[in-house]
């Protein structure tokens, strides 16, 4: 069994800084992300978008950041370990054995709980087709906006991010509709005023879908019925973008008895939860007595904070604060 001084469970944003910080406090460190493309909710939700709020950044695509995150997290060589799934975690004497994907694998002197929102999964429409052409014209987020130049494109589901992926490919794209099952879209306003005024969207509103029909390998049409008429529609379409929301499965610790608040884990100022040992950083992590934003800026201060706590809790004898990176001289 593999034996680190630190497990990362997520690698988000904050696993992956996390990850960055452990290598600068020289810990042994591993990450464990359970999908299998680190960055969390940046991948998952706002790939192509300009995140403005990155201190000494003033504007960076969602994708762009991701890749700079792993980047870094690895500029010490430091370990990130996909499509690992952490299922639990146990104390073994000194140690913690963490189990992922049901079986244990590694065993670690401390634990830092980076999970976010949780796993995250998109909600499926479960219609016939969808499973079919996934990735083959059915997808559920935009990653290549390149892959929609020209096409006539459905967008199931009327919300704000059904609206967001519309507006950042509707400039190459021929037409788009957004299906909505409800009787009104729910996306902000200046959202759906800014696609209607490119004159290449028809909003269906009180519509489910049916079925995506195809030859084998790609997709032709989507059939659609009115919710209360029943009335079929088949339209023409190249692809389907379903934005109908994730599924999200929050890390259940099983085998530890971690204080949460309201359903987030509980840390103090150190980041530390009440099982010494296990400390929990980013958006999964609250204080019970501030509130606390769900921002990257916020989440990068916690990794820092609960990394260099890590680092007095391996070796008590250690400084909290390690040293400042531009003392560091690379290669
Ligand atoms: C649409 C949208 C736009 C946003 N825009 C901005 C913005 O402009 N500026 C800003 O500052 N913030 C923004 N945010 C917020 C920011 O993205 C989050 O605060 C940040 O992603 C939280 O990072 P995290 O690493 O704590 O959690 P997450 O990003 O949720 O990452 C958690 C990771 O842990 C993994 N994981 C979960 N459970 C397990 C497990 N059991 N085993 C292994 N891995 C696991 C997940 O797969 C995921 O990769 C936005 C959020 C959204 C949804």
């Amino acid at each position: 069994m593999e034996e680190y001084e630190l497990a990362i469970i997520g690698g988000g944003p904050t696993g992956l800084f996390s990850t960055f910080c452990a290598g600068l406090r020289d810990i042994k460190s591993v990450t464990l992300e359970a999908l299998s493309e680190a960055s969390g909710q940046i991948l998952k939700f706002y790939p192509v978008k300009d995140v403005l709020d990155v201190p000494g950044i003033p504007s960076i695509k969602g994708m762009d950041l991701s890749k700079a995150l792993i980047t870094q997290a690895k500029l010490f060589g430091a370990e990130i370990t996909l499509n690992s799934k952490v299922t639990d975690v146990r104390k073994d004497g000194e140690n913690f054995l963490i189990e992922v994907n049901g079986e244990s694998k590694y065993k670690s002197k401390a634990v830092l709980i980076c999970t976010g929102i949780g796993s995250l999964r998109p909600t499926k429409i479960n219609v016939p087709g969808e499973d079919i052409y996934e990735e083959k014209g059915v997808y559920y987020s935009v990653i290549d906006r390149e892959a929609f130049s020209g096409k006539t494109v459905a967008v199931i589901g009327g919300g704000d991010a059904g609206f967001d992926w519309a507006n950042q490919i509707i400039g190459s794209c021929k037409k788009i509709y957004i299906v909505e099952y409800m009787q009104n879209v729910k996306a902000m306003e200046r959202s759906v005023n800014d696609l209607l005024k490119t004159g290449k969207a028809e909003i269906l509103t009180s519509f489910e879908v049916k079925e995506i029909i195809g030859d084998g390998s790609k997709v032709s049409s989507l059939k659609i019925a009115g919710v209360k008429t029943g009335e079929v529609k088949n339209l023409a379409v190249d692809a389907v973008i379903v934005a109908i929301g994730h599924k999200t499965e929050p890390y259940s610790l099983k085998s530890l008895d971690i204080e949460l608040v309201n359903k987030k884990i509980k840390v103090d100022e150190n980041m530390s939860t009440n099982v010494p040992g296990i400390y929990a950083a980013g958006d999964c992590a609250v204080f019970s007595s501030r509130p606390k934003m769900g921002l990257l800026a916020v989440c990068f201060s916690d990794a820092y904070m609960a990394v260099n706590n890590i680092k007095r809790y391996l070796n008590p004898a250690s400084s909290v604060f390690g040293e400042h990176s531009t003392n560091l001289k690379l290669g």
